[in-house]
């Protein structure tokens, strides 16, 4: 039994094959157009196929099953209604072309913050949690009693009525996705910088201690703990995941919401705690895998 689970980002996408024995393989690849609505979905069909094929060579036994990670809302059918990320995917029958891609195979597919929540609510050890993954949007999802609460929306919980500067991709203002995600973050340090800034330079300059990239993470970080506390308010998880490729990736990241999360508590309630994500950026990839698993175990 081969299980292949697949993250698909907005800029890119991560593979992990895993086999009945180790080494399991990972491989990414970067869609060939920025995010945008310049991105064609038949350039990035036709880029995800030719790696696809580029994982199987080498792989001898057939894959099994496929778990999908999406950050697009599909249909019942697996058509994507909305993908703000990549608008040009939308009427896309995504569902369709996995299964041409796999014949044979159990193909599956679900949000991808849903995936990540129950990937990390493995790593986690608990049946009550609350994750959040900081990438190029805010995606995230909450597992209660050990299962998925599918369709939550967290990065469009709104934070702040009066940011007004940026725009989320959902036409509204004040979403948590507007403020906290990398691209907004970026934009607001190179606006702090005077310049361009890119996640390298982010990172070294909080590193340096540099105080327009503190001030620059200050926001994302407001508006975080701002979301964790009413998500603890509603749904009392027993910890607050914070991941994402860009979450992940800036030291002391999770920290710092833990501490904004401690500053918002009620007075004689306990704050939610925070913590970084086990699996780094690649909770939504670990949480494609499970959903493959859970196919070939007959859960579905
Ligand atoms: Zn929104």
């Amino acid at each position: 039994m081969t299980r292949l689970g697949i993250d698909v980002g907005g800029t890119k996408v991560a593979f992990r094959l895993a086999g009945e024995e180790p080494p399991a393989r990972e491989d990414a690849f970067h869609w060939p157009s920025s995010p945008g609505p310049d991105a064609g979905p038949e350039a990035d069909w036709a880029a995800l196929a030719e790696e696809v094929a580029r994982l199987r060579t080498g792989w001898a036994r057939p894959i099994t099953a496929v778990g999908v990670a999406l950050p697009a809302t599909t249909d019942a059918a697996g058509r994507v209604t909305t993908w703000p990320g990549r608008p040009g995917w939308a009427g896309l029958n995504v569902g369709a072309r996995l299964r041409g891609l796999f014949p044979g195979a159990a193909v599956r597919w679900a949000d991808d913050g849903d995936l990540a929540a129950l990937a990390e609510a493995g790593r986690a050890g608990s049946p009550d949690v609350v994750y959040i993954g900081v990438g190029t949007g805010v995606g995230g999802g909450v597992v209660l009693g050990g299962r998925s609460l599918a369709g939550s929306e967290i990065g469009h919980l709104i934070v702040d009525r009066s940011a007004l500067d940026e725009r989320c991709d959902c036409g509204r203002h004040g979403c948590l996705q507007a403020v906290a995600s990398g691209p907004a973050t970026l934009r607001r340090a190179a606006r702090l910088r005077g310049g361009a800034v890119s996640f390298a330079d982010l990172r070294g300059g909080l590193l340096a201690g540099a105080g327009w990239a503190a001030d620059a993470l200050a926001p994302a970080w407001d508006a975080l703990g701002a979301a964790v506390t009413s998500l603890g308010e509603l749904l009392h998880p027993d910890v607050a995941v914070i991941g994402g490729g860009f979450g992940a990736g800036l030291p002391g990241f999770a920290d710092a919401v833990a501490e904004r999360v401690a500053k918002y508590a009620r007075p004689g309630f306990a704050a939610v705690p925070v913590r970084r994500a086990e699996l780094g950026g690649l909770s939504s990839l670990y949480g494609a895998l499970l959903l493959a698993g859970q196919e070939e175990d007959g859960h579905g």
